[in-house]
């Protein structure tokens, strides 16, 4: 069987059809169904890994289907199609997000045969060079780990960093990485933190798992990029020692008392200045106790670390709470980035918070880059920093090294 299935759902068979040749014709195996429940009985019994819903159908809605979807974990990449215009479509695509669905992307009807070709392939790709296949994408459900899984998964130091590359928008030079954590599970396979980082959230073990992946990180960064110390400029030099290495962290890391004795001592032990590290927390995290937020995120400050906005313009937050708490970064979200090139509305909102965070001395990065068009767009909004699978996807360690010190030999070969 390939790991390229796609399950159409869509009540005019035309429709279906047409999307069953154009995905044959990219190497997909395809089930069409008509009706929400036919639907879901191939979901259970053949797990696609990528799914095709239109928006509007008479028996349900799509918008039920995504809900349902989302509550059972489904992890196949969904294209939502229909032909309601492009701003209702979206909202739908934001709304499945929201509820943690992998979008791989909208198909406003009528679409060409490119169109529908493009997202298949470009989502039937992800994670190619990270270093393993994501098992997670054609995982049909992940509601049966456990805590005791879990725990037993830390034990065995399972959770790995992959590293994704993130650069200054004007020159492309390599500003630092973003730390994001994978579980190589022997027995699930190579999993995603969409499939456990909510469970390790309710369970307590989001503690113990934040400080070995910030002992990961920090000892990576640390242990340096290999670079010829004889040939190796200053200037190069100087770069790698100001990279800087982004960890998410969970609103529940922010009542973890001893964190930042936690974080200074490894810091100290890998020999990584404070300032290369960059705690990256959602608006919704920060704001959960503002209080302690503040006391917590002005220490880390005082320490010298960097703290970064995430996934903004998503989340509930005032802007009198963004003004009050010391961030030094703001990232925009990607279901904005990612839309930039064909929505006008997302166009607004980046320039409006690369505006506000520059407004506030902030600095600001934009994930989610995916073309070139994208990339010129933040450019001339003098956006700060890019990260996104155009630059590159994120890598094993040694990967993310390579593509480190590549970057680097580019840059000073003035290329
Ligand atoms: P995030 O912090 O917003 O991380 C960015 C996510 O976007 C990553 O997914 C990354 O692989 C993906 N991404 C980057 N560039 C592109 C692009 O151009 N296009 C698309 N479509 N996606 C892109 P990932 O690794 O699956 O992480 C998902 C989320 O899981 C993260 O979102 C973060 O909230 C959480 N997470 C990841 N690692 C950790 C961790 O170590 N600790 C905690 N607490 N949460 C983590
Ligand atoms: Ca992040
Ligand atoms: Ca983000």
């Amino acid at each position: 069987m390939t790991d390229k299935r796609l399950l159409i759902l869509d009540d005019d068979p035309l429709i279906g059809q047409t999307m069953e040749a154009i995905a044959r014709s990219v190497g997909f195996e395809v089930v069409i169904t008509l009706q929400a429940a036919e639907f879901f009985r191939q979901l259970d019994g053949w797990g696609p890994s990528h799914i095709a819903i239109d928006l509007v159908m008479p028996d349900m809605d799509g918008v039920e289907v995504l809900v349902e979807l989302a509550r059972r974990g489904c992890n196949a990449h969904i294209i939502i199609s229909s032909g309601v215009g492009s701003r209702v479509l979206d909202a739908a695509a934001r709304s499945a997000k929201e509820h943690g669905l992998p979008i791989a992307g909208v198909l406003a009807k009528p679409f060409s045969p490119g169109d529908l070709r493009e997202l298949l392939v470009k989502s039937g790709s992800v994670s190619g060079s990270s270093g393993g296949q994501l098992a997670a994408s054609t995982d049909r459900s992940f509601n049966d780990i456990t805590e005791q899984e879990l725990a037993v998964a830390l034990e065995n130091h399972e959770f790995e960093l992959v590293y994704q590359p993130k650069v200054f928008c004007t020159n492309g030079i390599l500003a630092g990485f973003e730390a994001l954590v994978r579980w190589n599970s022997p027995k699930r396979g190579l999993l995603a933190p969409n499939a456990f980082i909510s469970l390790a959230e309710t369970s307590g073990l989001i503690r113990p798992m934040t400080r070995e992946i910030i002992r990961m990180g920090i000892h990576w960064l640390g242990a340096g990029f290999d670079v010829d110390n004889e040939t190796t400029e200053s200037s190069c030099r100087q770069r790698l020692a100001d990279l800087t290495l982004s960890i998410n962290l969970s609103a529940r890391s922010l009542g973890d008392t001893e964190f930042i004795d936690f974080v200074v001592a490894e810091c100290m032990r890998a020999g990584v200045e404070t300032s290369c590290l960059v705690f990256e927390l959602t608006e919704t995290s920060a704001m959960e106790d503002p209080v302690a937020s503040l006391d917590l995120l002005t220490r880390l400050r005082m320490k010298g670390f960097k703290l970064s906005l995430d996934d903004f313009g998503t989340g509930y937050s005032s802007m009198l709470q963004l003004v009050r708490l010391p961030f030094s970064e703001i990232k925009v979200d990607k279901s904005f980035v990612m839309t930039a090139g064909r929505s006008e509305e997302s166009r607004t909102v980046i320039r409006s918070i690369v505006e506000l965070g520059h407004s506030l001395g902030l600095q600001a990065t934009a994930e989610g880059v995916e073309d070139e068009e994208t990339l010129s767009f933040l450019r001339e909004t003098g956006c700060d920093m890019a990260q996104g699978y155009l630059l590159s996807r994120p890598l094993d360690s040694e990967r993310a090294k390579a593509w480190g010190r590549r970057n680097i030999r580019q840059s000073l070969s003035g290329k």
